[in-house]
């Protein structure tokens, strides 16, 4: 770089420095410390069916420009896979994830596909399937990875595969109904919902409009469409806090919102909250009233390694000194952390998912009383984290609400 170019470059981020000093917003909350030992509960991962992951990607997705981004956001080339083998890309996120400060753990999200009437994957309207296999050998091999299930529930073996799942240590069950197919306002559902039920498996399932995949049944993930596993007990985590789009002319959030005030099962993760075409979305959750005491940290893994995300969108919250420190923080992890703590997140939001899934594993019925000894030591194991499963302690390494790594 010559000497007049350095002194423009200079130049601009003094100016850049300075608006931002100007049109300071400050955070939506309060900032507060938070402490290591976060479990992140929406980590996404996929596959091209290399080394028998069973993983699918149909030929629409993959002709798709957004197929290029998935993969680079990823960290791995097409060519590295069909080498080594989808697990390469477990194994990626199980390393990226250790090598956070702040989590601890991840959910690796399986993703069904959608069925046909006789209750067999169909194949031609699937566009991505991770199956559950894969994601639960990928958490039999790293400790840090924790696994997230997913069964359509048209399947005519779903209960099987939900039963198969907790026996394998199953969190969670995952859904995106607009591409799975899925409406949760189905009757035809309901034994399902009680399977859930009795085997304490939360159900995490996308609300809100997104044009993630092409061609999605976009009125399948309305808010309101959880009111029947939510009457029935099932606990219930809204992806994204429902956020983008409206139904029947009322915004997805408000509809969400609505239903918090009925249903105390009923959660939210901020995952993808920080993306740019869910700007807003953060604020909304974090000063909402409705959703006090129900939001759970989630990462949405690996949408932010794209150009979605960045701290520098938030520079009017954050003031140059936190965005200075968010920009610094190099594991994606840890920077994810950081600009929703920066911006207001409380402590308690990043504490919850772990307490959300621990309760679940502790109050099965007497049968799966191993089972969930084995979950709960694995969610209580000490590497690296200073709390229990209450909440954040006070003593351990973290991050002051100053910004300044104590
Ligand atoms: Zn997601």
């Amino acid at each position: 770089m010559n000497m007049s170019k350095a002194i423009f470059v200079a130049g601009a981020v003094v100016l850049f420095a300075a608006a931002l000093f100007f049109i300071f917003t400050g955070p939506y909350r309060p900032v507060a410390a938070v402490a290591p030992g976060i479990i992140d509960i929406h980590c996404h991962v996929a596959g091209i069916g290399a080394g028998g992951s069973g993983c699918f990607v149909s030929k629409e997705l993959r002709a798709n420009w957004r197929f290029g981004i998935y993969l680079r956001s990823f960290g791995v080339s097409e060519k590295e896979l069909s080498e080594k083998g989808d697990m390469l890309l477990a194994d990626r996120i199980s390393e990226l994830a250790a090598k956070s400060r702040y989590v601890e753990k991840v959910v690796l999200l399986a993703l069904d596909g959608a069925v046909d009437a006789g209750g067999a994957l169909d194949a031609a309207r699937t566009q991505l399937c991770v199956p559950d296999e894969f994601v639960a050998a990928a958490a039999a091999r790293h400790p840090n990875l924790l696994f997230g299930a997913s069964v359509n529930p048209y399947r005519k073996d779903a209960l099987e595969r939900l039963v198969w799942a907790k026996k394998n240590g199953a969190v969670l069950v995952k859904w995106i109904p607009s591409i799975m197919a899925i409406d949760p306002a189905d009757k035809k559902l309901v034994p399902f919902y009680r399977k859930l039920v009795e085997l304490r498996l939360p159900l995490l399932t996308h609300a809100g409009q997104e044009r993630a995949f092409p061609g999605t049944r976009d009125e399948f993930c309305d808010p309101d469409k959880l009111s029947l596993p939510l009457s029935l007990g099932v606990t219930v985590i809204a992806a994204h806090a429902a956020a983008g789009g409206s139904y029947a002319g009322e915004r997805s959030t408000d509809r969400l919102a609505r239903l918090m005030l009925k249903y105390p099962n009923l959660y939210a993760d901020i995952s993808s909250l920080t993306q740019l075409n869910k700007y807003g979305g953060l604020k909304e959750a974090l000063t909402r009233p409705e959703f006090s005491g129900r939001l759970l940290y989630g990462s949405d893994f690996p949408y932010l390694n794209t150009g979605l995300v960045s701290p520098w969108y938030y520079g009017p919250a954050l003031g140059p000194r936190r965005l200075l420190s968010v920009i610094r923080t190099a594991n994606i992890w840890d920077r994810d952390v950081l600009l929703k703590q920066q911006l207001g997140t409380p402590a308690e939001v990043f504490a919850r998912s772990r307490q959300v899934i621990l309760k679940a594993a502790r109050s099965g019925s007497g049968r799966d009383l191993m089972l969930r000894q084995r979950i709960k030591d694995e969610l209580t194991r000490p590497a690296g984290f200073t709390h229990g499963p209450g909440g954040p302690g006070n003593g351990g390494p973290g991050m002051t609400a100053s910004g300044d790594f104590k």
